[in-house]
């Protein structure tokens, strides 16, 4: 197997190659559980060369069909982790360049995408032992803000809010529900605590306090619902003087997402999708599915505007940002059907353009022009 430095250098050459034109993906594997071990359960995924994922078994011969329906049992990815993956390692090869990103003003956004159960909350925050993406995020943050300013200029602020049935909770403090309204930033809820913090034991009581928070199934109240998105951002504003001497304010947005599960939602079909859609499932999920389909399809209209999570994530999905989704899956083959349903969406989210990275200062983000657009659409239609 290749070693972490190969998948790091791997991973700098997509970087460079595509300079944040489009979303990177990547596949975690985690270790199969004592549940499923004991269920009897088999492996049904083998990763090669951190890259490749085989689907290499099926569990009945209904997945079969489907799969060949889907035309694949071999998928490449960025990056592939197999189940040995430290948080660490996951961490500097998928976030810690946008880390470096918001630190010259760029907007950067991670989001975990799976079935329940696949390794989303355990990638993203981790446990105090362990910790995840976004408390390994934010450490680095810390630390490279001490080592580059003597002035103490940069302000760090966090917030974290859920999306549950249609709602958006502050996490940090709950309450009423926020509203969401546009400004020239883009979508803000208005009246989510925007809290200062220093240390990262702080920031990881934080995150574990408001996770507390996050809407639970009625029938088992200790779980976190598999029907919630967690959204963590961290703002660093700071002054530096531009070349004629003027003070510029810049300012660097990073995104961290816990998504919901993703089983049920993610129907490949159209007419199943929307018979789906009346069962009142996760309609934030499905308006994410439908948004990805528009984007990989270079259509002008994307339906944004469809459910909170998207309007939340409209400018890290198509706009100025680096993006980087990590689709966690499990290795067993009971979770085949769900697992075969990640690495299709991941596979096609590879092919969503964005726009390029640039950073935020008092003007922001300029369009793509009309050229550019078609230009990337002729590209699109030559690889499919
Ligand atoms: P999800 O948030 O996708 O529903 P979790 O992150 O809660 O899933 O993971 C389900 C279970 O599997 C948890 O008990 C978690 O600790 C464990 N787990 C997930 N990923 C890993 C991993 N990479 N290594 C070890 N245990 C993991
Ligand atoms: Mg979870």
């Amino acid at each position: 197997p290749q070693d972490l430095e190969t998948i790091s250098e791997n991973v700098a050459t997509s970087r460079t190659v595509t300079s944040g034109s489009r979303i990177l993906v990547f596949v975690r594997l985690r270790p199969m559980g004592k549940k499923e071990k004991e269920a009897g359960s088999r492996s049904c995924v083998r990763i090669v060369n951190c890259r490749d994922v085989y689907l290499t078994e099926f569990a009945s011969e209904n997945d079969y069909l489907r799969l060949k329906r889907l035309r694949g049992r071999h998928f490449t990815f960025d990056a592939s982790f197999p189940d040995s993956t430290t948080q660490h390692e996951v961490y500097s090869t998928t976030t810690a360049e946008l880390v470096e990103g918001v630190l010259q003003g760029k907007n950067g956004s991670v989001f975990c995408y799976g079935a329940t159960g696949a390794g989303k909350t355990h990638t993203m925050l981790g446990t105090f032992e362990n910790p995840g993406v976004m408390v390994l995020a934010i450490k680095d943050l810390f630390t490279q803000i001490r080592q580059r300013s003597c002035d103490g200029n940069h302000v760090v602020h966090l917030s974290y809010l859920e999306v549950y049935n249609e709602t958006v909770r502050d996490l940090l403090s709950p309450g009423r529900p926020l509203i969401l309204r546009e400004d020239k930033q883009g979508i803000v809820a208005s009246g989510l605590t925007q809290y200062q913090a220093y240390s990262t034991d702080e920031v990881m009581e934080l995150l574990q306090q408001g996770n507390q928070n996050r809407t639970t199934e009625p029938t088992r109240a200790n779980e976190t619902s598999s029907r919630s998105h967690a959204i963590l951002q961290v703002v660093v504003e700071y002054r530096v003087r531009d070349a004629a001497m003027n003070v510029v304010n810049k300012v660097g947005k990073l995104s961290l997402i816990d998504l919901a599960g993703s089983e049920r939602a993610l129907a490949t079909d159209q007419r199943t999708l929307r018979s789906l859609e009346g069962a009142n499932i996760n309609r934030s999920l499905l308006a994410l599915s439908s948004c990805i389909n528009a984007l990989v399809e270079g259509k002008k209209h994307i339906p944004y505007r469809n459910s909170k999570l998207t309007q939340l994530l409209k400018d890290s999905l198509g706009g100025a940002c680096n993006t980087v989704m990590i689709a966690n899956i499990s290795p067993s083959n009971l979770s085949f059907g769900e697992t075969q349903n990640t690495l299709h969406w991941a596979d096609r989210a590879k092919e969503i353009r964005t726009k390029a990275c640039v950073a935020n200062e008092e003007a922001l983000q300029f369009p793509v022009s009309d050229t550019d657009q078609a230009k990337l659409l002729l590209e699109l239609q030559k690889e499919n």
